[in-house]
């Protein structure tokens, strides 16, 4: 699920968008404040932020200068939020590497089709540097292609599974908790427990077949994809 985070300080407005976003299927994270999204974002990337550009704390145009100055936010698609008549922040704002921009007051539609626009260019092209396939033993995974194949036999995976296994993949080696596979493969929702990293983790296994060996089971502690092909007994 593609995250958005709206960093807006008039309440009724970022409920109007959080609402609406969550109705189109993202997954809405918002907050008031600048420095508190920029945290956010650090924490967790989104795949784009609604920037307000008059924020209480510091211009949404330093928001967005930060972004930009991050290697790890850089990609980091951004729509701002302009006043009518600021036709100067609006034109900074793209200079500094904001995607589009909406003026207030706008229509929830206009600002979902620009969203949907955004991001629907972002994973076309600006969004995060395609990744090599991989070979690791009997497995190779494209992950910009989100496919898996087992001795050349295509493993039909979910965006989950997916996520998983490259999760685990890329850690390769290092043991995984499941409160840390939980975290970084489903966001932590609340809803979830350790009991989802286990299912899934089983379903995978099944998928993987004879790789599915490559991930192991650290007793008490989680899951390790094996350091070597051979180490999958
Ligand atoms: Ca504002």
């Amino acid at each position: 699920m593609e995250r958005i985070l709206v960093i807006e300080d008039e309440g009724d407005i970022r409920q109007v968008l959080e609402y609406n976003l969550r109705q189109a299927g993202y997954d809405v994270t918002g907050v008031e404040r600048g420095n508190a999204g920029l945290a956010l974002a650090r924490e967790r990337p989104p795949d784009l932020v609604v920037l307000d550009l008059m924020l209480p704390d510091i211009p949404g145009l330093d928001v967005c200068r930060a972004m930009k100055a991050d290697a790890r936010l850089r990609k980091v698609a951004v729509i701002m939020l302009t006043a009518k008549g600021s036709e100067i922040d609006r034109i900074v704002g793209l200079e500094l590497g904001a995607d589009d921009y909406v003026t207030k007051p706008f229509s929830v539609r206009e600002v979902l089709l620009r969203v949907q626009a955004v991001l629907r260019r972002s994973s076309a092209g600006g969004g995060p540097d395609p990744v090599e396939p991989v070979v690791f033993g009997r497995l190779r995974i494209d992950h910009t292609a989100h496919r898996a194949w087992v001795d050349d036999r295509e493993v039909a995976l979910t965006a989950l599974e997916m996520r998983l296994l490259w999760t685990l993949y890329q850690r390769r080696g290092r043991v995984q908790s499941r409160g840390t596979l939980l975290d970084d493969v489903w966001d932590a929702d609340p809803e979830n427990n350790t009991r989802t990293v286990d299912t899934h983790v089983k379903r995978l296994r099944e998928k993987l077949g004879t790789a599915g060996d490559y991930v192991e089971t650290v007793r008490g502690v989680g899951y390790r994809f094996a350091a070597q092909p051979e180490d999958g007994s």
